[in-house]
C-alpha cells in the first residue's frame, strides 16, 4: 500500500505492467504519491469538480488527484501499456476515472466533461506548448475550464509567467497574460521523475479570467503579437511594416514607440495596437 491509497506502490505498478520509460511519449514518471497529492492540492478544491488529466502513464498524478477528492477526472493516454494499470486505478475508485485510450491532440475531450473544469497534468513535454496553445486560443471565451495546472520544463514555465522587459518574454506570456492569471506554484528538480530528464520542471497554475484582460480581436492581436516576436530583434515599424502602410500611425496611437521592440510592449499596449488595426 502506498500512503495515499490502498493501492500498491508505483514501482510495483510500473514493474509488473512492463511499462519501461519510452523517452518518444515524453515518459518521465513521477513515483512519488505525495509529491502527485500535492500537485493535485495546488489546482485548489477538487470536490465539486471534473479533472481533465492528459497522460496519466501508470497513474500517480491520477490518484494523487482522487485522493484528493476530484468528483471525476478524465484521462486521455496515447501509450496503450499503461491502460491495464489505469484500470485497476479506476476500480478502486468506482464511476470517479473514465480512461480514454488515444492521443489528446486528436480527441475532442471537452465533450467527456462536466463543468466545472480543471485541466490537471504532468504533460509530456513535446506536446505541452502546443496544448497549452490551443486551450488559451479558442475564437469563444470563456473556455470550457476554470484552470489549468501544468507541469513544463522550468524554461517553457518561465516564458508562460514573463512580464515585459523579461527576457523570457514573448508570443507565450502575451497569449497567457491577456486571457489568464499565470503563475509559477512549484519548481522541481530532475529527481524527481523517473527516469530524470535533463532540465528542472515547474508547475504552472492558470486561472482564466471571464473576459480578457483588455478588450481586443483574438485573431488581430495573435497576428500582431506572432509578426512582432518572429523578427524579435526589430523594431516594430519594421516587423509589422507589411500589415498597414500606415503602421506608425497607428503604432503611436496604441501608445507604441515605432522603434520599440515586441519585447518592451505590454499586453495592454499590444491590445490597443490590435484595436487601432481594427479600424478602417
Ligand atoms: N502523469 C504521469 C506522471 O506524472 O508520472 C506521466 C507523465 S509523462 C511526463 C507523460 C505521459 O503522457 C506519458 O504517459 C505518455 O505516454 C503520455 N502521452 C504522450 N503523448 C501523449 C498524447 N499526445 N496524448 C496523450 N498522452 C500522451
Amino acid at each position: 500500500m502506498s500512503g495515499i491509497d490502498n493501492l500498491p506502490p508505483l514501482r510495483d505498478v510500473i514493474s509488473r505492467h512492463g511499462l519501461s520509460a519510452r523517452k518518444s511519449l515524453g515518459q518521465n514518471f513521477i513515483l512519488d504519491l505525495n509529491l502527485t497529492a500535492k500537485i493535485a492540492r495546488a489546482a485548489g478544491d477538487l470536490t465539486e469538480t471534473d479533472v481533465l488529466e492528459v497522460g496519466p502513464g501508470p497513474g500517480g498524478l491520477t490518484r494523487g488527484l482522487l485522493a484528493e477528492g476530484a468528483r471525476h477526472v478524465v484521462a486521455v493516454e496515447k501509450d496503450p501499456r499503461c491502460i491495464p494499470a489505469l484500470e485497476e486505478i479506476a476500480a478502486a475508485y468506482p464511476g470517479r476515472l473514465t480512461i480514454l485510450s488515444g492521443d489528446a491532440l486528436e480527441l475532442d475531450l471537452s465533450k467527456h466533461l462536466t463543468g466545472p473544469v480543471r485541466i490537471i497534468s504532468n504533460l509530456p513535454y513535446n506536446v505541452g506548448t502546443e496544448l497549452l496553445t490551443r486551450w488559451l486560443d479558442p475564437i469563444d471565451w470563456p473556455p470550457f475550464w476554470t484552470s489549468l495546472t501544468l507541469m513544463f520544463q522550468l524554461e517553457v514555465a518561465k516564458r508562460i509567467v514573463a512580464s515585459a522587459g523579461d527576457k523570457h518574454y514573448g508570443r507565450l506570456a502575451v497569449l497567457a497574460g491577456w486571457r489568464t492569471d499565470a503563475r509559477i506554484v512549484m519548481e522541481l528538480p530532475p529527481e524527481a521523475f523517473t527516469p530524470a530528464p535533463k532540465v528542472h520542471s515547474a508547475v504552472v497554475t492558470l486561472t482564466r479570467l471571464e473576459t480578457p484582460r483588455y478588450p481586443a480581436d483574438a485573431r488581430t492581436l495573435k497576428d500582431v503579437v506572432a509578426r512582432g516576436f518572429n523578427q524579435r530583434r526589430k523594431m516594430l515599424r519594421a516587423s509589422l511594416k507589411g500589415l498597414r502602410p500606415d503602421i506608425e500611425d497607428r503604432l503611436i496611437a496604441a501608445g507604441i514607440k515605432p522603434t520599440d521592440r515586441a519585447e518592451t510592449v505590454d499586453i495592454e499596449r499590444f491590445c490597443a495596437l490590435a484595436r487601432e488595426l481594427e479600424k478602417p
